[in-house]
């Protein structure tokens, strides 16, 4: 259930563990306008308990990557707070917000193998060689990537180099993973082992997930809360069972109903 927001509270960023212990991501009034003025998220408001897989889900053009973006501080908000774990995060730069983004165009680096790929960003959070030496195991195991670690990216396949840059984010171990349809250029078989092993890595480590996806279906498998988002606006913030049983608006119930 939602945790009261003080909207007064305009102090410095600090931790606030006993108001907000188990929210890991509150959203208040984001509000994104484009430089050309379109106005792609509009005065949204959600939170995510710490530890949850949310779904965002909504047609194209919703302002679910826009949502994304500004989380992350890939872009700068128009309006409105975000915090995560208590902490105002919303003019934070990038590096400084604990919050890995796997990006739908993978934006692999070219020059560097897939196993270096991987161990880049730990290198760069100074992580000690032992350490990095046993989470990147770890990962590519995780991800079935044995075969290819001494691969150069451009010889890798679509799902191959989804792949990679899911595990490339997820080594990090980030407070907050925000994943942009991940699944969307691999096959059927490919998805659904991806999904189970989305699934297990999300109990594995001691991430809050923001899983976006327009699959309905691929929503509730993977789904302990759903946000679904229409014209910039969230239509409803619930568990699974809420938005199906009990959806909030007749958008909702026509979006979930339309899932074949
Ligand atoms: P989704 O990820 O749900 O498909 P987006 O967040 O990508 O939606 O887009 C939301 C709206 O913002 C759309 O109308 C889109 O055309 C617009 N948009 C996205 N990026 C930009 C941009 N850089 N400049 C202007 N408009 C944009
Ligand atoms: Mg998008």
């Amino acid at each position: 259930s939602d945790t009261e927001y003080s909207g007064a509270d305009t102090s410095a960023a600090e931790p606030t563990p006993d108001v907000t212990d188990d929210v890991a991501l509150d959203v208040r009034g984001l509000t994104k306008i484009y430089p050309d003025g379109t106005l792609a998220v509009d005065d949204i408001d959600f939170s995510i308990n710490d530890g949850d897989f949310c779904v965002l889900i909504g047609p194209s053009g919703c302002g679910k990557s826009t949502t994304l973006h500004s989380l992350v501080g890939k872009i700068p908000v128009t309006e409105g707070e975000v915090r995560l774990g208590g902490v105002d995060i919303t003019d934070a730069p990038t590096y400084e917000r604990d919050i890995g983004l796997v990006f739908q165009d993978f934006q692999l680096f070219p020059h560097l193998t897939v196993g270096e790929n991987i161990e880049y960003g730990l290198q760069r959070l100074q992580v000690d060689a032992d350490e990095r030496a046993e989470r990147v195991t770890n990962i590519v195991e995780m991800m079935r990537l044995e075969s290819l670690a001494d691969r150069q990216p451009e010889e890798l396949s679509a799902g191959q180099k989804q792949r990679v840059a899911l595990a490339r984010s997820m080594v990090l171990e980030p407070k907050l993973l925000l994943l942009d349809e991940p699944l969307g250029d691999m096959d059927y078989k490919l998805q659904k082992h991806m999904e189970r092993e989305l699934l297990r890595l999300h109990r594995e480590l001691d991430t809050t997930f923001v899983y976006v996806t327009h699959d309905q279906t691929q929503a509730m498998r993977l789904a302990d809360q759903i946000v679904v988002m229409n014209d910039g606006k969230v239509e409803q913030s619930d568990s699974v069972e809420r938005v199906y049983n009990e959806p909030a608006t007749a958008f909702v119930s026509a979006f979930v109903g339309d899932s074949n």
